[in-house]
């Protein structure tokens, strides 16, 4: 059926809708699409809360439908849009399947935050669109019904988290049973080298100093405590079909090398590239092609050494909880992110210390009783339970600050 451009589906024209177009990735995206304008059409966008940002790309890019994460957003969107001529589809995640699912989109780029994309994703999955997925905690929660649901109805999911972005690469072409391990490299975040004593005293300001990648604020808390690669540790278990034991991380301070695959003839293959989001977003929307990149090269002699290094997991137990949520599968990767997210938001507002972090997940995870999660209703339920008792957990060790 030809699209709004004339162009057969599949044919030059790639024709995307971005959740999230507002935060640091969709706006990365946004950027992608600058450079390549004559291969990517943009038919859907939706925002968080900055509707003059949205109203501004609406403009910019002229997409058939928007939505907003709240009604007041929306309402301020409203103001700017009489003239823009572009359909606002609605707020939350109504409005994120609205966009998700439009008719004339072949590709989905999922890059809202937190848990709110888990049904646009199933439902841009069941209309038949690639899924470019940035969100890692829809695989986290419900990684077993994404990818189940992608099998069923013949989508691929392409990762643009830059490690598993790197990991696609190094496995194209290559047999499934060619693959001994994956390698995840790790940053190490602001603090690597810390000890835990020194942890206790860091505040938010400092834990948003990322010493590498510029990010939104949340992953950057997760990346400072490592809870960012333990998510990662359970997206490779999903998006590869490997084990936890297959899967192992090496902090690499330079994030030159964005990750690697162990072949089973002890080979292993890495992709390199500039720490630029707009890379991995660029593989994943122009894949299985590769066009040019308008990013400079790599420079392999200013980079100079490169290191690695064995995660300390005694002052960074986030990591280690994520290795056990994985093992015992379930209902567990669940409660880790829900009491991962409610206690990053406290050290955020400064109520809670940075050592409290693990705190809250770890009694939120010893507190619950492993359950099937075969529906995203089950994933909610497990998810509301846990966030609630993460609250009270984080308003006792609030209450005890020093
Ligand atoms: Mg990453």
């Amino acid at each position: 059926m030809p699209g709004a451009l004339g162009v057969d589906r599949g044919g030059i024209v790639k024709r995307i809708a971005i959740l999230g177009s507002t935060g640091s990735i969709g706006r990365s995206a946004l950027a992608v699409v600058d450079a390549h304008a004559d291969r990517l059409r943009v038919v859907g966008l939706a925002g968080g809360e900055n509707a003059d940002l949205l109203a501004q790309q609406i403009e910019k890019y002229r997409p058939q439908v928007a939505a907003m994460a709240s009604g007041a957003a929306l309402d301020r969107l409203r103001r700017h849009t009489p003239t823009l001529g572009v359909t606002l589809v609605g707020t939350g995640r109504e409005g994120l399947v609205a966009v998700a699912s439009h008719a004339d989109a072949d590709l989905v780029l999922c890059a809202s935050s937190g848990t709110d994309g888990l049904e646009a994703v199933l439902a841009a999955i069941e209309h038949g669109k690639t899924v470019a997925l940035a969100n890692k905690e829809v695989l986290v929660m419900a990684g077993g019904i994404v990818t189940e649901a992608a099998r069923r109805c013949g989508v691929a999911i392409l990762p643009v988290d830059s490690e598993h972005n790197a990991i696609h690469q190094c496995l194209h072409g290559r047999e499934r049973s060619q693959l001994k391990r994956i390698v995840l490299t790790a940053s190490g975040g602001p603090f690597r080298g810390r000890s835990a004593l020194e942890l206790d005293r860091v505040t938010a300001a400092d834990a948003l100093q990322h010493p590498t990648w510029r990010m939104g604020r949340k992953i950057t808390i997760d990346s400072a405590t490592l809870m960012n690669k333990g998510l990662e540790v359970i997206e490779a278990h999903w998006l590869f079909g490997t084990r936890a034991d297959q899967i192992d991380v090496l902090v690499h301070p330079q994030s030159v090398v964005h990750s690697m695959v162990e072949l089973v003839d002890g080979s292993i293959i890495a992709q390199l590239g500039v720490t630029d989001m707009c890379l991995p977003i660029q593989y994943a929307l122009s894949y299985p092609d590769r066009w040019p990149s308008p990013l400079p090269a790599l420079d392999l002699e200013r980079a100079g050494r490169l290191e690695f290094e064995a995660p300390d997991l005694t002052v960074f137990p986030c990591l280690a909880l994520a290795y056990r949520a994985l093992s015992a599968e379930r209902s567990l990767p669940v409660v880790l992110n829900a009491a991962n997210e409610v206690a990053v938001a406290r050290f955020l507002d400064g109520r809670l210390r940075f050592a409290a972090i693990p705190q809250v997940i770890v009694a939120a995870m010893d507190a619950h009783h492993p359950a099937e999660v075969g529906s995203l209703a089950q994933v909610r339920a497990v998810d509301g339970w846990a966030r609630g008792y993460a609250r009270e957990i984080a308003r006792g060790l609030e209450s005890t600050k020093v």
